[in-house]
């Protein structure tokens, strides 16, 4: 923060956010409260939210789980709550020592209000009186991230992970100049780094790039974050509070330079496919099939449908790994009833198959909307590695290709290097029109 700032902007509002590696010991907390302090030396204005020290989330679910098997929502959320209220304490007990006056707030202090969904609630309302006023009076506010309170006033939790989500809708309300994400890494990268050796630190990429890097970005950043920093427009910087690189921040577009081509290839190894062959085809089929899935709250993916043949068709589609058993399942009884319904010529095919070793790789940049061949391009370097592509699906912004996973990490490499994403690669050659 403040490289780009003229002098001191006594009225920008920056909300903070430290991860529990960041605050992981009392040294840490002590680092912490130094980067803060210097923030507010360079003149501005500060609301701070911290996750629980690094691994007491950890430590407080296995407490719980050893208590009880089948604990109440109401409860785990008071017990897992109880992590941020420790961290919350001693980084105010931290600035406070240096002179800074600060400090620190509960969910319920704030008025984080969520519904009552225990351990994933939804962010209902903010109130932002008490933070104003404290800002006011030159107070840095040290907010409890994670949790919330309900109608009834009871402790509510808002997912593992879920302090970004707190820091982006409190940057939302406040409409802060931009939210600041505190890691241990430097910020979003072009690929895995722990793949691709050379993957290049993303200087800035788009809100809606970020949405679609969802596996990348769930290393670094809680993705309701994002979807709430794309609706209400908040700037984010995903930076490490152990070094002082600038980081990458996400907006809502992309400053200066042509957008490049393709911004970043992901990769999600978490995936199952499954097939229906022999379907009877037509309307309403698609519904008939997927329709108990989704009634299920199986999520499905990636859906290709080949063109029918003798009244018949396939329908292929992804599906998270942990609910493949499930979606068998429940296809398994669906294709038993429609035989049950249909004449046996028209379903004698039907069967259900499925392959829960499958990857999805996907290039993502919005460079794509005015650019043609970045498909043709992916699929070359896939096919010059000798990997085949099972199922493809493309959006305005990314083109994702299913795969074998055993090739998971070469087909990373392999669309990495074609679009020479590579940390050597200048910012001319990602931008270069094909
Ligand atoms: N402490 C919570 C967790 O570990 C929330 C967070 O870290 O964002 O999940
Ligand atoms: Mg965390």
């Amino acid at each position: 923060m403040g490289e780009d700032a003229v002098g001191p902007r006594c009225v920008s509002l920056v909300v903070q956010k430290y991860g529990g590696t960041s605050v992981g010991s009392i040294d840490r907390i002590h680092a912490v409260a130094d980067r803060i302090c210097q923030s507010r030396l360079a003149g501005y204005q500060l609301v701070v939210v911290v996750s629980a020290m690094g691994g007491e989330t950890n430590r407080l679910e296995s407490l719980g789980h050893e208590v009880s098997a089948t604990p109440s929502p109401r409860e785990w959320d008071v017990l897992l709550a109880s992590g941020e209220q420790v961290s919350i304490a001693l980084l105010t007990m931290a600035l406070q020592e240096r002179g800074a006056s600060a400090k620190s707030y509960l969910g319920d202090q704030v008025r984080f209000r969520t519904d009552s969904s225990h351990t994933r609630a939804r962010i209902t309302t903010v109130e932002t009186s008490n933070l104003q006023a404290e800002l006011e009076n030159g107070v840095i506010p040290v907010v409890a991230g994670f949790q919330g309170i309900d109608e009834h006033g009871d402790i509510t939790t808002i997912g593992r992970g879920g302090s970004d989500t707190t820091a982006v809708a409190l940057a939302a309300v406040l409409r802060a100049e931009e939210c600041q994400i505190y890691t241990d890494v430097d910020g979003v990268f072009t690929a895995d780094p722990r793949i691709v050796k050379n993957a290049a630190r993303l200087q800035q990429v788009s809100l809606e790039e970020m949405i679609e890097m969802a596996s990348l970005g769930a290393r670094v950043l809680h993705s309701r974050a994002v979807e709430i920093a794309h609706k209400y427009g908040v700037p984010l910087r995903v930076l490490s509070s152990f070094d002082d690189t600038p980081g990458t921040r996400i907006c809502k577009e992309r400053q200066g330079m042509e957008e490049p081509l393709v911004s970043a290839v992901t990769h999600e190894i978490d995936e199952a496919k499954l097939t229906v062959r022999g379907v009877p085809d037509e309307p309403g089929i698609a519904y008939r099939v997927l329709g108990p899935l989704g009634a299920a709250s199986i999520l499905i993916d990636m859906i290709v449908q080949n063109i029918g043949k003798d009244g018949t068709t396939d329908l292929t589609f992804t599906v998270k790994r942990c609910y493949f058993e499930r979606a068998k399942q429940i296809l398994d009884s669906t294709i038993a009833e429609m035989k049950k319904q249909w004449d046996a010529p028209t379903v004698e095919h039907l069967e259900v198959s499925g392959d829960d070793r499958i990857a999805k790789v996907t290039a993502v940049g919005l460079g794509m909307r005015s650019h043609s061949g970045v498909a043709t391009r992916m699929f070359a370097a896939l096919a010059d590695a000798g990997i085949n592509i099972q199922a493809i699906s493309t959006s305005e912004i990314k083109i994702s290709v299913v795969i074998s996973d055993i090739y998971v990490e070469l087909a990373v490499r392999a669309v990495h290097e074609a679009f020479g994403l590579s940390d050597d690669g200048s910012a001319e050659s990602r931008s270069e029109s094909i």
